[in-house]
């Protein structure tokens, strides 16, 4: 107990994975098994499928999911959209941080163990490789203070090899998301020089990975992980999260065959901690390191069952569940998170319910007056953007809405968007200047698909000071 006291008091002075002299301590857990690490193993399966399999899903013959920063395109469900959805891209983005924010407060760091891509690719895949290769966690152990001799070299390049392959998918499927796999595989048999910028970022890329999972890797949940970070502001005594429940098991002390357990349940043989990939003892309490990966649960539940003892010492409990035996309530927070949730969320669905397939921006060509002609008539002259948010080509009409006027193109004779592109080009409006009645006058077009309207824009036309 005097060396639990001394951990009680010392183990939020540092990071578990840092020494006194502030050297790395590499963990070598032991292999999880349990009713969890199998619901895990199968989440995983499923994930792992959506993640590789969403880049050849298409509809239509293109791609649902596509996020091409570089050139500004994105394609979301089915959906194009553009820089100029900027507002359903903030409020998506509004949505999905408060979103994340009630999760937090209600689960805690559950998106961490399930979701998250760092956690189920170093756990589920490169973890997994490790123990195929490299034997369970003691082993592991053993060889990395091994003498670099035959057999050790063999075991370590071959899982280099195989992080290097995995890596290179990962990079490729990361690329996938960005160019499309139809353009990827056009690379892939291109000649190498016709590509090499992307060649050069594919390999940067699937160094990047090799190293995280190689040498970063729970460093990245427990030190740079900003949403890691936030937990100490996330989390309250209602957020259910992987907790010890010191009620049951303490005084902890070790298990004596066919004793009458007179002290708590916890039998302090540190097979939570074993199993631990960010190196913590639960035991005492949350901690920023912690994410939720639910091996200790079955860790624990293998050595209750193993001495008789009930089940779920470790398990998903809030605070106040633990001590004040509290069931779980929707707390004032929680309500008050949900609201502004659904407040953006209505945002969300009128922004994407009204949206044109259609984008327009007319703009008055800067430092042009405007010009008088014959029969009372008045011109400004313009530029143009129509945006085509659908993948067929569209032919459209612009026309006055609020005033008699005529637009007339410059060098075209109509308004042809190419799909998923764009028109630029300049134009005129003509009307008549009795319809001028201030310096600048708000005029009113509608677009026209055919005889169906599909947008609105204003622009402002320009006329003389004395107009009015
Ligand atoms: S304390 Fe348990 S749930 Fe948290 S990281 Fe360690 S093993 Fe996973
Ligand atoms: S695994 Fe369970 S019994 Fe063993 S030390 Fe951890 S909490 Fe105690």
């Amino acid at each position: 107990m005097a060396e639990n006291s001394v951990k009680q008091s010392t183990f939020r002075d540092k990071v578990a994975t840092v020494d006194q002299e502030g050297k790395r301590i590499w963990m070598f857990p032991q292999k999880p098994a349990g009713k969890f690490y199998t619901a895990r193993k199968l989440a995983t399966i499923g994930y792992l499928i959506v993640f590789f399999g969403l880049p050849f899903v298409k509809y239509n013959g293109h791609p649902i999911f596509l996020l091409n920063v570089l050139e500004r395109r994105f394609i979301l469900f089915g959906q194009i959209f553009w820089p100029q959805d900027f507002f359903i891209f903030a409020i998506g983005m509004a949505l999905s941080i408060v979103f994340i924010a009630l999760f937090t407060v209600v689960f805690g760091r559950v998106f961490c163990g399930w979701v998250c891509p760092q956690t189920i690719f170093m756990e589920m895949i490169f973890r997994r490789i490790e123990y195929w290769i490299e034997g369970d966690g003691p082993e592991q152990k053993m060889l990395a203070r091994a003498p670099w001799d035959a057999k050790k070299i063999a075991k370590k390049v071959s899982k280099w090899v195989l992080f290097w392959v995995v890596s290179f998918i990962i990079a490729n499927t990361f690329l996938a998301y960005l160019i499309g796999v139809d353009e990827l595989k056009k690379m892939a048999i291109e000649p190498l020089s016709k590509n090499i910028g992307t060649f050069t970022s594919l390999a940067f890329f699937t160094t990047i990975f090799f190293f995280v999972y190689l040498w970063l890797r729970e460093q990245v949940c427990t030190v740079i992980c900003p949403y890691g970070r936030m937990q100490g502001v996330l989390l309250d005594k209602d957020t259910v999260i992987v907790s010890y429940d010191y009620k049951r098991g303490e005084t902890r002390g070790k298990f004596h065959k066919n004793e009458e357990r007179a002290i708590g349940d916890c039998i302090d043989c540190a097979q939570c901690v074993k199993v631990c990939p960010t190196g913590i003892d639960i035991r005492n309490g949350t901690q920023l390191e912690c994410i939720n990966c639910t091996a200790c649960i079955d860790a624990c539940n293998k050595m209750m069952d193993a001495v008789g003892l009930p089940p779920n010492l470790i398990r998903y409990a809030s605070e106040n569940s633990i001590a004040k035996k509290r069931p779980w309530v929707f707390t004032w927070r929680m309500k008050a998170y949900s609201m502004v949730m659904c407040v953006l969320l209505g945002i969300l669905i009128w922004l994407l319910a009204t949206r044109s397939d259609v984008g327009v921006t007319i703009l008055r060509v800067p430092g042009q007056l405007y010009q008088e002609w014959p029969n009372n008539q008045m011109s400004n002259l313009y530029t143009y953007k129509l945006l085509n948010k659908t993948f067929k080509d569209k032919e459209v009409t612009l026309r006055p809405e609020n005033f008699n006027g005529e637009i007339k193109l410059v060098g075209e004779n109509k308004f042809v968007i190419p799909k998923n592109g764009y028109a630029v080009g300049t134009m005129f409006i003509y009307i008549n200047s009795e319809q001028v009645k201030d310096r600048k006058t708000v005029l009113k077009i509608g677009v026209y698909e055919g005889n169906e309207k599909i947008s609105n824009i204003n622009t402002s036309f320009l006329g003389p000071f004395s107009s009015k």
